[in-house]
Parts: structure tokens; C-alpha cells; sequence
């Protein structure tokens, strides 16, 4: 007998996977394919993941940042030899 309620998760669109461990109705796009509860993989196995989440963020972070210092550059060159 589990303890999660499922009969209120009937019509879950189709983004859900149930758990067959403990039937827990979870969405594998935010879980990385795993049941959050058990680490159970989704029946099916779960979807691909949106770009912005296979990315390395730390990576655009730095990315980011090298652009900014070049920007930042830029300008208090231009500022200097205009002055
Ligand atoms: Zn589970």
C-alpha cells in the first residue's frame, strides 16, 4: 500500500511519468528522468532536455563576463583618448 495519493493524478498531461516504485507522479524534464522520491528512471525514459538545460551555465557565466570586461575595455579606452 503506498502512501501517495494517485487517484487525484488521473488526466496528468503528458509531460507526467508515474513511478511504477511508489507511484508518485513526477515530470522528468525537471528531474533528469528519475523519480524524485526513489531515483527510479521514468518508463520510457525521459525526454531530452531543453537547451538551456544541457548547457553548462558556469560556462555562459564566464562567456558573459569575458564580454563585459571587452565592452568595459572599450569604453575606458575610448573615454581616455577622446579626453
Ligand atoms: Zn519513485
Amino acid at each position: 500500500m503506498s502512501s501517495v495519493d494517485t487517484t487525484a493524478s488521473v488526466g496528468r498531461s503528458d509531460d507526467y511519468a508515474l513511478c511504477p516504485e511508489d507511484g508518485f507522479w513526477f515530470r522528468p524534464s525537471y528531474t533528469e528522468g528519475r523519480c524524485p522520491l526513489c531515483g527510479e528512471a521514468a518508463p520510457g525514459g525521459g525526454p531530452p532536455l531543453p537547451l538551456l538545460r544541457r548547457l553548462d551555465r558556469s560556462w555562459l557565466g564566464l562567456a558573459g563576463l569575458a564580454l563585459e570586461s571587452l565592452v568595459m575595455l572599450a569604453l575606458v579606452l575610448f573615454l581616455y583618448f577622446r579626453a
